[in-house]
């Protein structure tokens, strides 16, 4: 059975490399010849826009799903009728723009911090008596890893703002002074079947996700579970099936969303070896129709992105409980080339570990 993937980049190679056992094969569609999932299984090189080469790549697949959220909508809608997409259109669409995004939370009851959509520089003004400073100045489509936005403090802030970004739909948000921020990893199968990982603590700098802590040190049941019924409510509205993350923030005992992601997600490369059944392997059952696996961790485990860094592998794999995974990438500054998953059966062993890779990584 052969399973179709819009986007090759290293999600797409980690969900092949997790379908091969259950006997899967995969065809990637990538408009670049160097997408990383092309070294592990076929690659259809083309534009989105590309009917023939879409025709080409829809050939014999028995299902199609994405590991790109800005996969264009009419790409997927080029596709035979036929062929099953999941995660549903719908959650493309919600996911590819942020007023749309934020919308859908809000409709559903979903805390999510305070926006205003801006188009004009009246817009922009009226916004900003709304909400006030401090406020974020966000693109509304094409935004991730902390690109196309920025942080407003001060009116002197907001014009060299609106000087950079004005001219694209954007959206002005509410900054939320958080606490931390954590992300739920929660899958719907094609029968209805939901599973929710534990929550995971994000650390980012310069909006790039840095390091993932699972399960989230600290957090008490009644946050997992405020977490787990917000993702039912958005899986239900969608008709959801796959894998879908959603990012929040946590402050002073609430969790605001902030993203979704309709695909499997950096936050949860962490499954690969921290838990019973990877995001990947779970991914791929939930739109065969296959039962889910257990999402429960084994142990504690921690993930480090190497971004714009190889550092050598001897060094990394002679601490206990350290899996690395390169994706096959040419280093660049600023890039992600691979991650460290660190497990370990205590918090003590997972910090000590962790204390050891820091030092490798910053040495
Ligand atoms: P995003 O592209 O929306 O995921 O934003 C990237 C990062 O910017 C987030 O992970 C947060 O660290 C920060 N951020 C985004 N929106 C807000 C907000 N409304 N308040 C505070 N921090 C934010």
């Amino acid at each position: 059975m052969c399973i179709g993937v819009l986007g090759g980049g290293q999600l797409g190679r980690m969900l092949a490399l997790a379908g091969y056992p259950l006997g899967l094969q995969f065809r990637f569609f990538d408009p670049s010849p160097q997408a990383p999932a092309g070294q592990v299984a076929e690659l259809v090189v083309g534009d989105y826009a590309d009917a023939g080469a879409l025709a080409r790549f829809a050939e014999g697949l028995e299902r199609v799903t994405y590991e790109f959220e800005n996969v264009p909508l009419s790409a997927v809608k080029s596709l035979p009728r036929s062929l099953p997409v999941y995660p549903p259109l719908l959650a493309l669409e919600v996911a590819q723009d942020r007023l749309a995004e934020k919308t859908f939370f809000q409709k559903l009851g979903v805390p999510t911090p305070p926006f205003y959509p801006v188009t004009t520089q009246g817009d922009f003004e009226r916004g900003l008596e709304r909400i006030g400073f401090p406020a974020l100045l966000k693109t509304r489509r094409l935004g991730y890893d902390g690109k196309g936005q920025r942080l407003l403090r001060t009116p002197a802030e907001a014009e060299a703002a609106w000087a950079a970004l004005g001219g694209q739909p954007l959206l002005l948000e509410g900054f939320v002074p958080f606490e931390r921020e954590l992300s739920l990893l929660s899958v719907r199968s094609l029968s209805g079947q939901v599973a929710h990982y534990p929550l995971v603590e994000n650390h980012h700098a310069s909006g790039i996700l840095r390091k993932s802590l699972a399960p989230a040190p600290d957090t008490p049941s009644r946050l997992q579970h405020q977490a787990e019924s917000i993702a039912l409510k958005v899986m239900e509205r969608l008709e959801y099936v796959g894998l879908l993350a959603i990012e929040f923030f946590e402050l002073e005992g609430v969790l605001w969303a902030n993203e979704m992601a309709p695909r499997v997600h950096n936050s949860g490369h962490w499954t690969l070896e921290g838990a019973e059944t990877s995001q990947f392997e779970n991914h791929l059952r939930s739109v065969l129709g296959l039962p889910l696996g257990s999402t429960a961790p084994r142990g504690y485990s921690a993930m480090l992105n190497l971004i714009g860094l190889k550092p050598e592998a001897a060094r990394v794999l002679e601490i206990p409980g350290a899996h690395l995974h390169w994706y096959g990438k040419e280093v660049r500054p600023g890039r992600k080339v691979g991650h460290i998953t660190l497990r370990a059966d205590t918090p003590g062993g997972l910090e000590a570990g962790l204390r050891q890779l820091e030092a490798l990584l910053t040495g």
